[in-house]
């Protein structure tokens, strides 16, 4: 049996006041069956969460690190930092970054190889575009993105990391993917493990993300594939992401 996990991409969203009452209806409302939580802000709001949660249910993610573990990085955060502020989760591969910051499957995989060494757990984001589903290459670019991992870091990483199957077509568009198309590719990005390990695919977390709500949450989170989800616009709202949070573990 897995245990379920949500985890809430804040992306550019939030300010000290913002996050601080979001994370307060969260915890006043918080559901009693909750698998694991994440929260994941903006970098500069991390430390200051990280004081705030102590010793609450909810862990803390980034939403990106830097490959290199330090130097001449202007702008970059390297993932020792992450941790040394308090994260414990790190998300790597989100389609806004491979799409906006021309990340690809090399550099994600050496963020992934960055994260484990300092002690996080990333999440690895996969997912495909409209235009590759509607070609029918769903499987293949989902197969690729998750190689370039297997590659680099081997099937054993996978003990100690999360996958997200975000399908880029459903994320913020409102256009969330069937029970049936997430479960499909589930099963497809846990078979392309087994065949490397077994043990690992078996127990290895694979959440879905792409337009979650507290009304789909449900039905999405009850695939035998499907061990809970990334959320991007409903884990802004408190009552929205207990919501889903309370789906995961019904
Ligand atoms: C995301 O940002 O990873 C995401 C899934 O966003 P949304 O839930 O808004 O589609």
């Amino acid at each position: 049996m897995r245990r379920p996990i949500v985890a809430g991409n804040w992306k550019m969203h939030g300010s000290r006041a913002e996050n601080a009452a979001l994370v307060e209806g969260i915890l006043a409302s918080w559901p009693t069956h909750a698998g694991d939580c994440v929260v994941c802000p903006p970098f500069v709001y991390l430390q200051e969460l990280a004081r705030i949660l102590r010793g609450s249910p909810i862990q803390l993610g980034a939403q990106d690190t830097c490959a290199e573990p330090l130097g001449a990085f202007t702008g970059e955060v390297s993932a020792a930092m992450l941790r040394d502020v308090g994260c414990e989760y790190v998300i790597v591969g989100h389609s806004e970054r491979r799409a906006l910051y021309a990340e690809d499957d090399a550099l994600v995989a050496r963020k992934f190889a960055a994260a484990q060494g300092k002690g996080l757990i990333p999440i690895l984001c996969v997912g495909e575009t409209l235009a590759e589903r509607d070609a029918g290459r769903t499987h293949e670019i989902v197969g690729r993105q998750l190689d370039a991992v297997l590659d680099l870091c081997g099937a054993a990483a996978f003990a100690s990391a999360v996958l997200a199957y975000e399908p880029v077509w459903a994320i913020g568009t409102g256009r969330v993917a069937s029970p049936e198309q997430a479960q499909d590719v589930h099963a497809f990005v846990r078979g392309r493990i087994a065949a490397r390990d077994a043990t690992i695919a078996g127990s290895v977390r694979i959440l879905y993300g792409g337009s979650v709500k507290a009304g789909n949450a449900r039905e999405l989170f009850a695939m035998p594939d499907v061990d809970g989800g990334l959320i991007g616009g409903a884990s802004l709202k408190a009552e929205e992401f207990v919501a889903i949070l309370a789906a995961a573990t019904a």
